[in-house]
């Protein structure tokens, strides 16, 4: 059967192949580093929450170039996170940690970007983070790094300067749950699929920006994206 428009499909480049990877679902974890949860005035010993972008929200940015990142409607307090996300190339339900990182295709830099005065009006109200966390262009991605090249990195430093000053400087390694504790927890809840990515979380340190500034985030060993907000 044709269809009625055409379908939308998000891809994203790989280094070193001719492939795009095509996403599925974008999973996003939340307080995942303890300097982050104490910042938001969170006990850092909550275990980690999910919830979800639209695929469509994911920007994909080339390495080095400065992108233009549009600055959403609808808020007045616009935040970075910079984050490491785990591409997935196996899917799976109730997969062990130990087997976890074999489901990992590859990994890339992401940024979180958030609508902090509606994800916390609405949080207050008990209401869903819809409106703070899913802006359109609001999941900005590097290019896909295939585990098989960079390996699985658990301890490099993951950095976000605004304007060359820099705001977010932390380590992998200070995670609370792991990217393979992520999916193992995950897929006890969802089927899992090749195509989904998971945002890992953001460490301390963010914070506001606006039209005209340059983001630059980097995580150790895949490279760094930069971003004009516009
Ligand atoms: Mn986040």
């Amino acid at each position: 059967m044709p269809h009625l428009f055409a379908p939308t499909l998000t891809t994203l480049p790989v280094v070193g192949h001719a492939e795009t990877f095509p996403a599925r679902r974008v999973y996003c974890v939340g307080r995942n580093y303890a300097a982050h949860a104490r910042e938001f005035g969170n006990d850092d010993r909550d275990p980690p929450f999910f919830f979800l972008k639209p695929t469509d929200s994911l920007q994909a940015i080339p390495m080095g170039a400065l992108t233009e990142h549009p600055y959403p409607q609808g808020t007045s307090n616009y935040h970075f996170e910079i984050e490491l996300v785990a591409a997935l190339g196996r899917g799976g339900k109730n997969i062990p940690v130990a087997t976890a990182l074999d489901h990992v295709f590859g990994y890339a830099v992401g940024l979180d970007m958030t609508r902090r005065d509606l994800q916390r009006q609405f949080a207050d109200q008990k209401k869903p983070w819809t409106l703070g966390k899913c802006a359109d262009h609001s999941a900005p991605i590097g290019p896909i790094h295939p585990a098989s090249s960079v390996g699985h990195p658990t301890d490099g430093f993951i950095r976000l300067a605004v304007n060359g000053e820099m705001k977010q400087d932390a380590r992998l390694s200070a995670m609370t749950w792991s990217v393979a504790e992520q999916i193992a927890h995950l897929s006890g809840f969802f089927e899992l699929f090749p195509g989904d990515l998971i945002f890992s979380g953001t460490p301390e340190g963010v914070g506001p920006v606006v039209a005209g500034d340059i983001m630059e985030g980097a995580v150790e060993g895949l490279g760094a994206i930069r971003l004009k907000v516009v």
